[in-house]
């Protein structure tokens, strides 16, 4: 929530945006802090050896996460392919340049079935994009210890771990005993943390290499930012000469990971959390006084420290549903985007993460007025079969 700065938005054609959905890759993921951007200015016009800037970065890393090293990519989703690319290739050149064939390779990746997530692509593809194979453990719903000890065998490569909101939130092996379980066969693990604000926790129960986005929490350039072992890190960042060429980050990205994380360690955290806490009582304030409505703060899943307001509506009562909602505000002048994940429930969330001040009370005013007309002239309600099919036309007839 910094001071508006200048916007382009309305000069390139662009439709400024109200964000209460989160960080979202596909809204321009987070708002990056001003010493991010002055950091990326100062570096554009200038050469520099990328193998020192990224020594730099391990050190950075390393000071800000307790990791032995660490480097910066793409994004997670590029950390989890490369990462599991070095649990195939090692140190060998040759095997950098093979993949994504990993004949005479270990190519096995084993994951709980509750963490075969969809975050915006799926976990899975990630992990069979570097040309490994993915073994899932247990169900949806359960998964053993037992079940992880008994799918190792010669050729497993790795193991990953994924950290979100999105994954099955109960019956799943916790990151401690998939650690211990893991290590007593010597199988590393791979912890996708990439909406985590905890840059400490993962490492210290054991985790081999730790993935963040920049760009999300940390206020960052898109990024990901890679922490581990140092061999695990080292093999990494070798990929950049086989399969990471793809994904490779400049200079840019690079320094302005750093400055994301020198910033997240200065930042006044306890100030960011009260502006937030503030928005959801403005909310709260305004919302439990509409027919239908309930509302509730709910502190995030993954224990993150922030929270956000659940935002309940009976259709029968309010007379208009959670998605059409949601819809309303995505149409207007100044779209609000709200977080919709779970909308088929009958409710969605509103994220005050990413506010600039005094957005909340126009969201506040704008959901407020929906509800209002729609108690008067209720809404002709959209099935969420012809909602999502609309979606998927948008997508598919893009750039039109
Ligand atoms: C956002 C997210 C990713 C992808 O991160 P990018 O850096 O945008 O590629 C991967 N895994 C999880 C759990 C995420 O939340």
């Amino acid at each position: 929530m910094n001071s508006v700065p200048f916007d382009p938005r309305p000069g390139l054609g662009l439709r400024p945006i109200i964000n209460v959905s989160g960080t979202m890759t596909s809204l321009g993921a987070s708002i990056v802090g001003a010493e991010v951007v002055s950091a990326i200015s100062t570096i554009l016009p200038h050469f520099v050896e990328i193998d020192d800037l990224q020594r730099l970065a391990s050190r950075q890393i390393a000071s800000s996460t307790g990791a032995q090293a660490g480097y910066v990519t793409a994004s997670s989703a590029a950390a989890l392919t490369l990462s599991v690319a070095a649990c195939m290739t090692g140190s060998s050149l040759a095997a950098v340049e093979q993949l994504p064939n990993t004949q005479g390779m270990k190519s096995q990746v084993l994951l709980q079935m509750g963490h075969a997530i969809h975050y915006g692509a799926h976990v899975e593809q990630g992990i069979r994009l570097s040309g490994a194979s993915v073994r899932l453990i247990g169900s949806a719903t359960l998964a053993g210890g037992y079940q992880l000890d008994a799918a190792i065998d010669a050729n497993t490569a790795a193991a990953v771990f994924v950290v979100s909101h999105h994954v099955v939130d109960y019956g799943q092996i916790g990151l401690h005993d998939f650690v211990q379980i893991c290590h007593a066969k010597n199988v590393p693990v791979i912890v996708d943390a990439a909406s985590e604000y905890d840059l400490h926790g993962f490492l210290e129960a054991g985790a081999d290499v730790v993935i963040y986005s920049a760009h999300k929490f940390l206020g960052g350039c898109t990024a990901g930012v890679v922490a581990g072992k140092l061999d695990l890190v080292r093999n990494m960042y070798l990929q950049n000469r086989g399969i990471g060429r793809g994904f490779k980050v400049g200079k840019e990205s690079i320094l302005g990971s750093v400055a994301a994380l020198k910033a997240w360690d200065k930042r006044d955290h306890a100030a960011v959390r009260a502006r937030e806490d503030a928005a959801l009582q403005v909310w709260k304030q305004q919302f439990e006084k509409l027919d239908g409505v309930t509302v509730q703060i709910v502190p995030d899943p993954t224990q993150n420290p922030l929270s956000r307001l659940k935002f309940r509506i009976d259709p029968a009562t309010a007379r208009i549903t959670a998605w059409d909602l949601a819809d309303r505000l995505a149409e207007l002048e100044t779209p609000i985007i709200v977080r919709d994940h779970e909308v088929e429930q009958g409710f969605f969330f509103l994220d005050p993460c990413n506010l600039h001040p005094g957005q909340e009370h126009i969201v506040a005013a704008s959901i407020v007025g929906i509800c209002q007309s729609a108690k008067v002239k209720p809404q002709v309600a959209r099935t969420l079969v012809e909602r999502g099919a609309t979606k998927a036309r948008s997508m598919q007839s893009w750039p039109n």
